[in-house]
């Protein structure tokens, strides 16, 4: 039926081009469009070897996607109806230019970042509003799993068991090994920027800053684990309380072992995850850059990655019948079946899937619509029954409060 352009060909990209290849009456050409474009094409020959069945006819392709010309003469090229952003998120500006210029929908999983300012809202990406709308274009942004998903969980709530949320906390739990004595499970550079920040949560119509991994709490995760948790900004926390504006206090939480903690502490003391480039042989070298080249890659921590991950957001309010009430939606994935099934581990799984997801959505007419938007603007259901399907079952807790006040 249609044919996409993904964007990168890191631990997400795998996902997502196996989730299509599997849903391949909906993809049917996909284009694979990355830097260095032999991990594409690693990408396509465990699709035909893991997927011999798959009828989606998959090419691949260098694309520079900070560079808006490559990218026009690329999608010219290749026409499709649709690019799937799973590069960085220092390129979603780019795309969502190329886009304007061809004429095509996009959809990311990250909202933009400047490399140089580590500082991410979407500001930059809600002013192509008017662009996309006069268009007659969509723009998805975020739709991996946080964001993503827990956006659609929480409209979930407000659609079917909520006549008022007061109360928002979104719990990012990964309780697995991956044996190494340090590694992140996505983009080194994006993750280790997110954690080593200020915390934030939103308070009574504003935000509340914290020093990082400032406040933490026990959360227990249901089917998984009790895990020590710290409040994190995460980018999704400033689409929801804008669109649910009875929210009155919203959090994130991660977990982190102390391991991970300990040496993130002495990455941190030495300079190493400064964005700041240093002079080194008379270059010019940003510390993360380098850390992130030593580091291992986040897809191959996938093969023995074993325990599972768990994510889910929990409300509290005013129930559809009048009454106070407290509700948990999540889902919980194991590493290994992610292995098993597309070669990846859990953390590229839940955000690889929902994006293939969104697109589907967008594609096959449920979600399309002009405009810029954000997960929680869009129908719920659909999703929900698409995740239950594609591999991420959705499960529902009434009636214990796991996030204490
Ligand atoms: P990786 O670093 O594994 O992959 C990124 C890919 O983008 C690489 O293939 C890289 O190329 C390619 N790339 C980078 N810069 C360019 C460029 N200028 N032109 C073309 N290609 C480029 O990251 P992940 O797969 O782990 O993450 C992908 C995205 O998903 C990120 O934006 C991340 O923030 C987001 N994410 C979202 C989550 C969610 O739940 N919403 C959770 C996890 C991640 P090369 O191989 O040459 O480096």
């Amino acid at each position: 039926m249609s044919k996409v352009i993904i964007i990168g060909a890191g631990g997400v990209a795998n996902v997502v081009a196996k989730k299509c290849a599997q849903n391949d009456s909906v993809f049917t050409q996909v284009l694979i469009a990355t830097r260095t474009v032999a991990k594409a094409d690693k990408i396509v020959a465990e699709i035909k070897e893991h997927m011999p069945d798959s009828r989606a006819v998959f090419t691949t392709a260098t694309v520079d996607a900070d560079n808006v010309p490559e990218l026009v003469k690329l999608i010219n090229d290749f026409g499709p109806v649709m690019v799937i952003n799973v590069a960085l998120p220092y390129q979603d500006l780019t795309i969502m230019d190329a886009c304007l210029e061809t004429g095509v929908h996009y959809l990311d999983t990250a909202n933009y970042e400047p490399k140089d300012v580590a500082k991410f809202e979407y500001s930059w990406q809600w002013a192509y509003q008017d662009r996309f709308r006069e268009k007659g274009l969509m723009a998805l942004l975020g739709c991996g799993f946080d964001p993503g998903a827990t956006q659609a969980f929480t409209a979930h709530h407000a659609k079917h068991h909520f006549q008022e949320i007061h109360y928002l906390d979104i719990v990012d739990c990964n309780n697995g090994n991956h044996g190494k004595a340090f590694a992140t499970n996505f983009n080194p550079e994006i993750n280790i920027r997110e954690i080593t920040a200020n915390g934030r949560y939103w308070e009574n119509g504003q935000w509340v800053e914290t020093q990082p991994l400032e406040i933490s709490q026990d959360i227990y995760y249901p089917k998984v684990a009790t895990r020590k948790s710290f409040v994190l900004y995460h980018e999704e926390l400033e689409s929801l309380v804008k669109h649910f504006p009875t929210i009155k206090r919203a959090r994130f939480w991660m977990t982190f072992g102390e391991a991970y903690i300990k040496h993130l502490n002495v990455l941190e003391g030495i300079g190493m995850t400064s964005i700041e480039p240093i002079d080194f042989r008379g270059m010019k070298v940003a510390p993360i850059e380098f850390l992130k080249a030593v580091l291992p890659a986040p897809e191959s921590l996938a093969a023995g990655y074993s325990g599972q991950t768990c994510i889910g957001v929990q409300a509290k309010g005013i129930g559809k019948d009048g009454q106070p009430k407290v509700h948990f939606v999540y889902n919980v994935k194991d590493h290994a079946d992610c292995y098993r099934e597309v070669q990846a581990q859990g953390v590229s799984y839940t955000t690889g899937v929902p994006a293939m997801i969104g697109a589907m959505l967008m594609l096959q007419g449920e979600w399309m619509q002009p405009g810029v938007w954000n997960v929680e603007q869009l129908d719920p259901d659909p999703f929900f029954d698409a995740m239950n399907k594609w591999g991420l079952p959705i499960s529902e807790l009434a009636d214990i409060e796991l996030v204490k006040d």
